[in-house]
Order: C-alpha cells, then structure tokens, then sequence
C-alpha cells in the first residue's frame, strides 16, 4: 500500500492516482473558466436554455472508493443523452445480443439528431447514442416497463447509492412540446417496423428519460460499474455487486470510445481517449478503465452540442495524469 497525496492507501493497480489529485481539479477548474462564453447553452429546448451558462463542475469517483470534486460538482444538471447510456446498459441485459437487430454500433458521422441515415439504411439507426439509435432503445423499454422512468431511476440509485434522483417535469414537458423531429424519427422506424409502440407513448418516456437531473459527483459514482468490470461499488464494506458482466462492460466501452460523442466522436477519441458519453445539457462522463470515472459538467456547448468546457477539462485530466494512455 502506498499512501497518496490525495489522502488514500492504493495499491499497485491504483498507482495511477498517486498523485495530487485535489490539486489538479483546482487547476483544471482554473484554466477552464478562461473558456467561459466559447459556448452556447442549448435552447432548442426551451427549459435548457434558462440555465446559467457560466457553471463548472467536476467530479472523478476512483475504484478504491475515493471521490474528488471541483466547482459545482453536487449541483444537479440536465442528463439527456447520457441517459441513452444507460438505457441502453438496462435493454443489453435484458436482450444481449439480440438487441443488434434493432441498431446498429457504428459511429454515424452526423449530428446527434440527423435523420439523413434512416432512409438509407432502412429505418435501422447506426447506434443506440444517437437519437433514432435511443428511441429505438426507448421502445425496447417500453415494451418491457410499464414505468420506464421508475425503471430508469431504480438502477441509478442503486448505481449512485442516492435514493432523492428524478426528472424535471418541466424540462420533460419542454423537450416534449418541441419534439417534432424525434417524433418523425420514431414515425419513420415504425413504418420500416423497427418500432413496436406508439411513438406518442415512447416520446413520453423518451423526454422524461433525457430529464433526468444528477450532480456530477452522483454521476460519476452511478458510471463507477464500467471502469470496475461491471461490478457495481459497494460503498459499505460489502463485496461488489455484478452488475453487468465483464464482457459486456468490455463492448459497453468500446461503443462509448466510438459512439459517444456523436460526429465529434473521432475528435474525442483524439484529445480524450476515453469511452465518454456527452449531452446537450453539458454533461461528459468519462470511464478510465480499472481506475475510475470522470463526470464534468458546463452547460456552454460547442456546435456539435458537446460542452467546450468538459472536454477541455478532460482533456487536461488526461495528459496530467496519464490516465487511458496505457489502457486503450
Ligand atoms: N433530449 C435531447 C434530444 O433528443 C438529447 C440530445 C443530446 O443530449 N444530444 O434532442
């Protein structure tokens, strides 16, 4: 056991933490508010646009246990797509393989809500972090939960050991007034067959799932399962818990080094390295496999609707720490 700087015993397969860890969130929090007015909050949404853009939180929950926090780390933001991580980890455990008939795991190239592909290529999404990718992973759900937000927010609660999490309702009904190009998406599925609900039904949950708020030190404790493979922490002394299998949780990244931050995926895996998952609410995690995760949150949005202030930040965590240099 070697103690660290940042207060915890580690052991040789956490040597990577074997630094000043507190220290370098200051940093980062430092540097990155010079990118403050960079970006733009997302308005498409109405709801989402009322949020302050000048907010900076970080969180990193380390496989030992260890939490450190920057900035507004506990304030509760907007989830959406992030959420499609999840949803989309809750329909692979119950589909497995099966689930590829519906999409697709292929990077798309295009923006997170283009429709272009779906007439090509049948009605058939590229892959599940997209939006036609989620909806169709949406309806999965709904076929199976006649509560999906309960469902949803079952397993982050037990992921973030937090019992107080739930969506906006505003924000919800928001997103749902403007719906209309989600809303063709999911038509355009179901006249290829590739949708068993109707859309109506699966863009209710589809709006609550995106609404889902958590703080950043919530979300990366919740993400804490893909960096340990898929044992979810136990934080009481009890043995972990699998939550998904060490394969799955293996192809899980994979899709998220790929697919996880839409048509600036490649961008990301460039600067970043990491299996991420972005959304438009500001919100990036970030797995660093056996070590831990990295949740980050600035609602300002470059125009790939990715947070300018989050992947600088990771991108700074990365090349002051070396982390995913040696994992990939
Ligand atoms: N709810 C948003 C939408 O469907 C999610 C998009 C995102 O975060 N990229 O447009």
């Amino acid at each position: 056991m070697a103690p660290t700087a940042c207060g915890i015993k580690c052991t040789a397969r956490f040597l990577e933490c074997a630094m000043n860890l507190p220290a370098l969130l200051d940093q980062i929090h430092t540097e990155a508010q010079a990118l403050y007015g960079k970006g733009r909050v997302a308005d498409y949404i109405p709801a989402l646009g009322e949020v302050a853009p000048r907010q900076f939180g970080m969180a990193v929950a380390l496989v030992n246990g260890g939490m450190h926090t920057v900035g507004d780390a506990q304030v509760p933001f907007s989830l959406q797509s992030i959420t499609k991580l999840f949803t989309f980890v809750i329909a692979l455990k119950l589909m497995g393989e099966e689930l590829w008939q519906r999409v697709g795991r292929e990077p798309s190239g295009a923006a997170f809500n283009s429709i272009v592909q779906l007439e090509t290529e049948n009605g058939i999404p590229r892959n599940p972090f997209i939006n036609a990718g989620a909806l169709v992973i949406t309806d999965i759900l709904t076929s199976r939960y006649a509560h999906l937000d309960y469902a949803l927010l079952g397993a982050l609660r037990r992921l973030a050991d937090e019992p107080n999490l739930h969506w906006n309702p505003r924000v919800a009904r928001s997103e749902r007034e403007t719906a209309h190009r989600n809303m063709a998406m999911a038509y355009f599925m179901k006249s290829h067959g590739n949708f068993q609900n109707e859309p109506e039904l699966v863009l209710d949950n589809y709006c609550r799932q995106c609404a889902t708020e958590m703080s950043c030190a919530q979300l990366a404790q919740a993400t804490l399962f893909l960096a340990n493979g898929g044992r979810d922490l136990a934080l009481d002394g009890q043995p972990d818990e699998l939550f998904l299998s060490a394969e799955q949780t293996r192809r899980v990244n994979a899709l998220l080094l790929t697919c996880g931050a839409y048509d600036a995926a490649g961008d990301f895996a460039y600067r970043i390295g990491l299996p991420v998952k972005t959304g438009v609410g500001g919100g990036i995690v970030a797995v660093v496999p056996e070590v831990g995760t990295v949740a980050v949150w600035a609602p300002e949005l470059d125009a790939k609707g990715n947070s300018v202030l989050g992947a600088f930040a990771l991108e700074r965590l990365v090349q002051l720490t070396g982390w995913g240099h040696t994992t990939l």
